[in-house]
Formats: C-alpha cells, structure tokens, sequence
C-alpha cells in the first residue's frame, strides 16, 4: 500500500513523515505517472491558488478528480481542504477540484500572526491539538457531509465517503490518529479493490 503526498507547493514533507511514522510506505507525488501508483492521497497546506494553478496547468488536478470519483481516498488539510471544496466563497474564480459539498471562505480564521493551537474534543478519537494557519472556514456544508469535529460551533474535520478535510494541520502535531483514521481508510479501499 503505498500513499502519495502531493508536492506541488507546500508543507508535503511533514505529511510523509507523518506517514512514514505510522510505518506506511509514502512519497512526494509530482507528476502525473507519480499519481497513477497511489493507493491514496493527501492534499497539504500551502497556498491553494499555486497548488490549484499547478494542478490545472499539468493535468494533474484533472487525473485527481476521475480518481476520486472512482474511490480513491483524498485527505485535504487547510489550502487541501480549499482544493477539495465544491466553491471558495470569498474567491468564486479561483480554481478548486470541487469533490466536495463543502463551501470554503480562504484565511477567515485571521492572518500568519495569528494562528493559534486549540484542543478539539473528537467524538472518533478523543482530544486532539489541532493547529490553524491562515485556515479556511467551512461556511456551508451538504447532507453527505460528516461533521467529526468542531470548533466554534463550525465545522473543522470532515468527511464524506473517501474524502477527508480539515481547517487545521495535525502533520505538524505529534498526534498521528487523523493520519492514522486515514491510513485506515486507504487499506480497507485496498482490501476491496484487491
Ligand atoms: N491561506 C492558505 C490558502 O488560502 C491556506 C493556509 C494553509 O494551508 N496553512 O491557500
């Protein structure tokens, strides 16, 4: 099983390292023959409009939305969850694979300076430190999407059938059980596939 990272801009490293401390085999996917090997994939932070601008120029964003429609397990966290959404509120131009029916707004928890670390109670996991960056605020949410954790009374991590969102970034956190949840999801998409 082998999980890909895209690394087109961003903190990419932090997420296979993630990975790679859970035991899970995981590379930098930059290319578009680097997403063809991938049992899933995971979305980071950094500035959606470069990744989104790269996706669309190389094709990549497009081979990712069949993909996803196919079944393959995304995990979007912060400018991933961007990409993720159906419509960025407060950039209705800008480009996004749209997978999933969540409406985003783009750094609606403050600027750099501001980011801030809080603990979310998860009904899945238990406690887990959760940390915004520039994050977006999912604004608007469909009837397919899971809501696992809030704050603010907004929603922060979300789920609906193989794809996974959050405002936050638990790559940059010790706790590896979002990635683990989402290692989780992959294998059994392996298991039935196989
Ligand atoms: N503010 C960034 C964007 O809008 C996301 C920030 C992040 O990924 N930490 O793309």
């Amino acid at each position: 099983m082998l999980i890909g990272v895209l690394a087109l801009q961003g903190d990419f490293r932090e997420h296979i390292w993630a990975l790679q401390r859970l035991g899970v085999e995981a590379f930098a996917v930059k290319s578009l023959s680097e997403l063809e090997k991938v049992d899933g994939l995971i979305i980071p932070g950094g500035e959606s409009t470069s990744i989104g601008r790269i996706a669309q120029v190389t094709g990549i964003g497009e081979r990712i939305v069949q993909l996803a429609k196919e079944g393959l397990p995304i995990y979007g966290t912060c400018a991933g969850m961007i990409l993720l959404a159906k419509k960025i509120v407060d950039h209705p131009n800008q480009y996004t694979f749209g997978l999933m029916d969540i409406n985003v707004q783009r750094n609606a928890y403050g600027r750099q300076i501001e980011s801030f670390e809080v603990y979310l109670d998860v009904a899945k996991f238990g406690r887990v430190k959760a940390v915004f960056i520039r994050a977006p605020k999912i604004v608007e949410l469909g009837k397919d999407v899971e809501v696992l954790a809030s704050y603010d009374n907004t929603p922060v991590l979300v789920q609906q059938a193989n794809l996974l969102a959050s405002s936050f970034h638990p790559e940059l956190t010790d706790d590896l059980r979002i990635h683990e949840y989402f290692v989780k999801m992959v294998a059994d998409r392996h298991e039935s596939v196989r």
